[in-house]
């Protein structure tokens, strides 16, 4: 272990996330994440939505409109990505998500109706995790390996959840660009699952997100401005050897023009022979197959 030991001994504290090889000789990975939270996403916010009309319509465009043509996209690029997908999202939609996998692309776990975990107990974590599983597996006849926290939020009892569940790898945090291994306590030698962190900054949300009353900032960004955004990270990180991670919603960056942005993104990742572009369950496993040390989180402990 490379980390530092704290007073007692009887731990790491947090040390870095370190470069990692990739394989087949590239340089740098990037991966495609879609997350189709459609209506799960605002019933969360305020359950009452389900009578609005004109507010479903607006998060089923998602699988709708937005999916057939993104489904279009990867095909005529070839690329295969992931698609994070609550329970609730499966169950309403099963035949497409049967597509998504029968194209090959892989499926992860996205809550059941993409609750935030926020005050939750860790039973009640639970609980939403196995809801989520079950609708999955049920629609689509596999388990998935990946999970994608909604909103991102986690609690320091969500890797000990996902690994008593079986999952080989989150991607929900933010400290890095690199994957890693992250122990599931604070003591090392603990079992530890595998991290593809994420950023504000690589998510559509920010640029597209406009529901009056409900999310969103009220302003709508021109897609070259998003396109820009994520080029420029997508060379340096490229450059540095990182792993690009890119999170879009159907329902945001289906819409024409966005899909276009998107595809001139694909281009640029197409056109940079060192980058391994392919989906998250296949970077976990190449992560896992490294063997490296996992590195602790401790929660901070304050007065
Ligand atoms: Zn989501």
């Amino acid at each position: 272990m490379t980390g530092q030991h704290d007073v007692t001994g009887q731990h790491d504290v947090t040390r870095p996330a370190e470069p990692v090889t990739w394989p087949g000789g590239h340089q740098a990975a990037a991966t495609l994440g879609f997350d189709m939270d459609a209506e799960a996403v605002v019933l969360t916010i305020d359950p009452t939505t389900a009578a609005r009309l004109s507010v479903m319509s607006h998060q089923a465009y998602g699988p709708l409109t937005g999916m057939p043509r993104i489904l279009a996209l990867l095909e005529r690029r070839d690329v295969r990505a992931t698609f994070f997908c609550p329970g609730f999202t499966a169950e309403r939609y099963p035949d497409l998500l049967r597509r998504v996998r029968d194209a090959g692309h892989e499926i992860a776990h996205h809550g059941y109706l993409h609750e935030a975990v926020t005050g939750m107990t860790p039973a009640q974590e639970a609980a939403m995790l196995d809801r989520g599983l079950e609708a999955l597996e049920k629609v689509t006849g596999a388990r998935p390996v990946g999970y994608r926290a909604p909103m991102w939020e986690t609690t320091y009892a969500t890797p000990g959840l996902l690994l008593d569940r079986g999952f080989l790898y989150d991607s929900s945090l933010m400290d890095s660009e690199m994957p890693y291994e992250l122990a599931e306590g604070a003591a090392s030698g603990a079992r530890s699952i595998v991290e593809i962190p994420v950023h504000w900054a690589l998510d559509d949300w920010e640029q597209y997100a406009y529901l009056p009353d409900l999310f969103g900032s009220g302003l709508i960004e021109d897609p070259e401005k998003a396109l820009s955004m994520w080029r420029a990270d997508l060379a340096a990180m490229y450059d540095e050897g990182c792993c690009f991670t890119l999170t879009n919603h159907p329902f945001l960056s289906g819409r024409p023009a966005r899909v276009r942005a998107l595809e001139r993104l694909v281009d640029d990742m197409q056109q940079r022979s060192g980058l391994w572009l392919t989906t998250a369950g296949e970077i976990a496993a190449h992560v896992r197959s490294l063997g490296l040390a996992p590195r602790v989180f401790p929660q901070p402990v304050h007065d």
